[in-house]
């Protein structure tokens, strides 16, 4: 059960007895749960609460104010799709940004191209990063790759210091939106990433769950729809852990080269170099990236017909 204030409770109290189950007003009056092997580690940063546990079924899993980030079992289904959307859909893109995505899940999904040349990201809480090099290897790996240069610090506050136009593509890989991420979701933060971005840039985000959060949804449509006057786009894609089973993703591009984003213009699925030294994927390919931005008719009416 919630606390009586009807505040998330943190990791280890929304263990009863032997599950894990995530309580939030953020999906009031459900809550998914995972049967618990072991507790691996609990703590506390600046920023929030960090659990990981090992669970029956989804190897370990990586919670965050009680919310679940990461499961080794489906990481696949969010961290390929918020990579290989944006990135399949312009050609060679050099220069790349992560905001978030402390667990290195994306990073190791950017280092599979070849053509980039830099890959930047700007974490907030670095006990995300240590905790995901102890019991997520095979994501952290990401921070290996020489192109990487890590950021600790606000996402935020780090776009402000970023030279206008640098930037081919951005993926903002955040939590939900409360804090410490409540302002990755906000209008002065996307006319910071718009401005980093240069011409024909795209910048690809969580974006919620069109089950639970239409107008959330709606609102970030909008907001976007301002600032980006290149093209504004919802995909969607399945993560059995994710309130809901399904997460969206915002992609939109700046002026400039027109991007036509259900048609990708690479296929990393047969770049044999990428699959040498990263290894197969496992959940996206060019038919699922078409696929992910048809909406069902009720989500569709709110998107595409404001
Ligand atoms: N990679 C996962 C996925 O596939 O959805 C989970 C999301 S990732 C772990 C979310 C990260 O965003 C967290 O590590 C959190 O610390 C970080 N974050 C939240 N607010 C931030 C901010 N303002 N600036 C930078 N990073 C932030």
């Amino acid at each position: 059960a919630a606390a009586e204030d009807g505040k998330p409770m943190d990791g280890i109290s929304a263990v009863i007895p032997g599950w894990f189950s995530e309580i939030s007003p953020m999906w009031a009056g459900k809550a998914y749960s995972l049967k618990v092997e072991e507790i691996l580690f609990q703590g506390k940063s600046e920023y929030q609460n960090v659990m990981v546990f090992q669970s029956s079924t989804y190897g370990n899993v990586l919670v965050l104010d009680g919310v679940i980030q990461v499961t080794e079992r489906d990481e696949c289904a969010c961290q390929e799709m918020i990579t290989h959307l944006p990135l399949c859909s312009i050609p060679n893109p050099r220069k790349v940004l992560v905001i978030g995505g402390g667990d290195g899940g994306v990073l190791h999904e950017v280092s599979r191209y070849s053509f980039v040349e830099q890959i930047d990201i700007c974490e907030i809480d670095d006990l995300v990063v240590d905790v995901s090099k102890k019991f997520f290897p095979h994501l952290a790996i990401g921070f290996e790759d020489p192109r990487v240069n890590l950021h600790i610090g606000d996402g935020v506050a780090f776009l402000k210091s970023v030279p206008e136009g640098t930037y081919d593509a951005i993926i903002v890989d955040s939590s939900d939106l409360i804090d410490p991420a409540q302002e990755l979701f906000e209008k002065p933060f996307f006319e910071s990433v718009a401005r980093s971005l240069r011409p024909g840039g795209v910048v690809c985000t969580q974006a919620e769950s069109i089950w639970l959060h239409m107008h959330i949804i709606e609102d970030i449509v909008n907001v976007r729809r301002q600032i980006f006057k290149g093209s504004v786009n919802y995909a969607w894609t399945t993560v059995p852990t994710y309130p809901s089973g399904v997460i969206g993703f915002m992609l939109c591009s700046t002026e400039g080269p027109p991007i036509d984003f259900q048609n990708p213009v690479y296929n990393i699925d047969e770049d044999e170099k990428s699959n040498e030294s990263k290894g197969p994927l496992k959940f996206y390919n060019s038919e699922i990236h078409s696929a992910a931005f048809c909406l069902p008719s009720f989500a569709k009416r709110v998107i595409e017909f404001q």
